[in-house]
């Protein structure tokens, strides 16, 4: 569940694991072997257990590409470092635009000036001519370069659109769990905080849940780990379907979902989580490649509501508390902080 503990073990196994393959204690090599440790990118474990398996060593280069492959946080930070080299050559271009157009208004300043001299001074008429030529040329050219000028911020203004764009694609590929789609752990930290901000500055309700799937290692035990991610997938898809609006439904874990509620006090949030347990019990699970009836599959919540001020590792404890409580009662259930079993568990833990 979301406990310390876990995150500890994940720690000392993914340090353990590296020790033993003689893979260096980088941070960037620790991340990759946390993300295997904790079972939370299928498509890293896939990789890593069969280099594991294979007892293949992992090279320098070989680290680098699964990072790059696998941890959506590496591509991003690839994808940014690239948007900002083209940013910083981009604004270089500009600034030498700018400053050559300025040079170009300081020449055609001195030419009026010059000329607005030699008009006071007493001119036959084919001097007057000349000097009305060349002031004429002068406006023409600075007209010509005035509207090359133009052109060429339009390109670059072009050029930040896209930019922008592509910062947005990246913002969002970071904060998206790949597998479901879904919000990922640093979205709903994001989330959480936005709505204790909210909570706190501005008194609106808002409550978070947490939810497990029942027995999932069962079922992956028995219909394999792809159909077991396909499992996940109508989760998430149940979790969307059932918030609206402010509320974010993110994948916290492996397993694991909580989903923050804007404006939903204990008792409607606790609605939304009945409905949610609903919707996924009532699902009837197929396997599409061989029709295979897989039955069901139930999840358990656990619902907290945010206090003013307190730390939001508080509210994650209080509805962490709760789901355990759920899995106590039996599963396949939703259990609020005001449930009269969670006094009982108290109790009976006291
Ligand atoms: P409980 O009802 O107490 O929650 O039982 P459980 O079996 O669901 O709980 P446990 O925490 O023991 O097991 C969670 C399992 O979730 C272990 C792992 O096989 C599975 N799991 C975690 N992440 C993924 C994933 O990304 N894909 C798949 N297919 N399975 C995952
Ligand atoms: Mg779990
Ligand atoms: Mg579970």
């Amino acid at each position: 569940m979301f406990s310390h503990d876990r995150e500890q073990n994940c720690a000392k196994s993914a340090l353990a694991l590296m020790e033993d393959s003689g893979v260096a204690a980088t941070p960037d090599n620790f991340e990759l072997f946390y993300a295997y440790a904790s079972g939370e990118n299928p498509a890293l474990m896939r990789v890593m257990a069969a280099f594991i398996h294979a007892k293949k060593e992992f090279s320098p280069e070989i680290l680098a590409d699964l990072r790059m492959r696998c941890l959506s946080g590496a591509r991003a930070a690839q994808a940014i470092d690239a948007a900002s080299g083209n940013i910083d050559a981009l604004i270089e271009n500009v600034l030498g635009k700018l400053e050559s157009s300025a040079r170009d208004t300081a020449n055609y300043k001195d030419q009026l000036s010059a000329a607005t001299g030699e008009l006071v001074s007493e001119r036959s008429p084919a001097d007057l001519r000349k000097l009305m030529d060349g002031l004429i040329s002068a406006t023409r050219a600075m007209e010509h370069r005035a509207k090359s000028l133009e052109g060429e911020l339009q390109a670059s203004s072009q050029q930040v659109t896209e930019l922008r764009t592509k910062l947005a694609d990246v913002r969002k590929e970071s904060l998206t769990d790949p597998l479901t789609n879904l919000a990922n752990r640093k979205a709903f930290d994001e989330a959480a905080r936005a709505a204790m901000a909210a909570v706190i500055l501005e008194g609106e309700d808002a409550t978070l849940l947490i939810c497990d799937i029942d027995h999932f290692k069962k079922f992956n035990d028995t219909w394999g780990h792809q159909t077991g991610d396909q499992v996940l997938r109508l989760v998430s898809a149940c979790l969307s379907e059932n918030v609206k609006g402010r509320d974010t439904a993110s994948r916290y874990g492996g397993e694991e979902f909580a989903v923050v509620l804007r404006g939903s006090g204990l008792e409607a949030a606790t609605r939304v989580a009945d409905q949610i347990r609903t919707a996924i019990e009532t699902k009837k699970l197929v396997k599409k490649s061989t029709g295979d009836v897989l039955g069901t599959i139930t999840i358990s919540i656990g619902v907290a509501q945010f206090a003013p001020g307190e730390a939001i590792e508080a509210v994650i404890r209080r509805a962490d508390a709760c789901l355990y409580g759920a899995k106590n009662h039996g599963r396949n259930l939703v259990v609020n902080q005001s449930d009269p079993r969670m006094s009982a568990l108290e109790t009976s833990a006291a």
